[in-house]
């Protein structure tokens, strides 16, 4: 038995005989401090608390490493960077960085242990984006794909990606004539970028983004994706319905002062892929756009791969592995789940 996988408050890669552990995405410190080191697959905090705790060793991309600064305002700490594709060794372990889509620097880990290859997808995305590489699938052969199951469950109806940024774009230009200021409320790390550098091709209007998304928007920038905006804080006297949209953050209720004073008619939406789960009723709008892999993405993906084992997690874990146990008959179940029968051993 040299080599275990098992969910610990993050996904732990074990080589029981040589007495290496990594973990990916560790959700505690006291858990990423049992391990060899750590391993981050991008920025979003919900897997990148590491990064700025002196006694964890973590492996990351320079760029997740740089957003999440920005981010956070934390500096990240003892921190090594991996590029995409580009095996390293670990003390014992050799792993490997593959593009995941998603986000700017976001990566799948590709456990390469003695007898095993399993990859951990992270969060991930497929398809032609404006703003980040497309997911790469690995050339070795995959015994076990740990995959992420935000958006798993299969009756959650996902449009094509350009098809909802098309209908974004129909609004805005539907807003413009209406003499109407549209405002839209969209992820500030991802999403909001995505969006961006799709209007910037479609639509010659000022941009203005809130503070946060502005200074990641920078890091975009410098690591060469061209966007075109402007900060809040750079509208002039009176702003012009005609030739403006606001993006601000997700869950940013309020209307900048600076654009309530004018008496200006505001018209909102929001971009987020809950809208496939969820009514926003305050909105005009809500499409449903997301940079997380669906169900059927990730069953193509799974094609393709063709492992022996899944494991899923995040999200819609139970819904996604039933999904693809019926879909591809492969031995699919969540990985919290499997972590509490000593059988996963069997796998080894
Ligand atoms: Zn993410």
């Amino acid at each position: 038995m040299p080599s275990l996988v098992k969910y610990e408050n993050g996904i732990r890669v074990i080589d029981t005989e040589r007495k290496t552990s990594l973990i990916a995405d560790p959700t505690t410190i006291a858990t990423a401090k049992k391990n060899t080191a750590a391993i981050i697959t991008h920025a979003h905090t919900d897997h990148a608390i590491a990064f700025p705790n002196e006694g964890i060793k973590v492996y990351a991309t320079k760029i997740a490493s740089e957003l999440f600064s920005t981010l956070t305002g934390k500096k990240s700490k003892n921190t090594f960077f991996m590029e995409y594709n580009k095996e390293i060794k670990i003390k014992e372990m050799n792993i490997e960085a593959l593009p995941a889509g998603h986000l700017l620097g976001a990566a799948q880990i590709l456990f390469k242990t003695e007898k095993k290859n399993i990859l951990y997808t992270g969060d991930i995305s497929f398809g032609k984006m404006k703003t980040v590489k497309e997911a790469k699938e690995p050339e070795e052969k995959i015994d076990i794909l740990i995959t992420e199951a935000t958006y798993g469950k299969p009756d959650l109806y996902f449009e094509p990606r350009e098809k909802v940024k098309m209908k974004i774009f129909n609004w805005i230009v539907e807003k413009i004539k209406e003499n109407n200021l549209a405002v839209i409320n969209v992820g500030n790390m991802g999403p909001a970028q995505e969006i961006i550098a799709y209007l910037n091709e479609m639509l010659e209007i000022n941009i203005y983004c809130n503070k946060k998304t502005s200074r990641i928007n920078e890091v975009y920038k410098k690591n060469g994706v061209k966007l075109k905006y402007k900060k809040i804080e750079e509208i002039e006297e009176k702003i012009d319905p005609k030739n403006s949209l606001i993006l601000l953050s997700r869950g940013e209720k309020k209307i900048p002062e600076k654009i309530i004073k004018e008496k200006i008619k505001v018209k909102r939406a929001i971009v987020t892929g809950q809208a496939a789960r969820f009514n926003y009723t305050s909105f005009e709008k809500a499409f449903p756009f997301s940079m997380h892999a669906n169900a059927k993405e990730i069953e193509e993906y799974a094609k393709k791969i063709k492992p022996n084992k899944i494991y899923t997690l995040y999200g819609f874990e139970s819904e996604l592995a039933a999904y693809l146990r019926k879909k591809i008959n492969v031995d699919a179940r969540p990985l919290k789940i499997a972590n509490e029968k000593i059988h996963i051993e069997e796998f080894f």
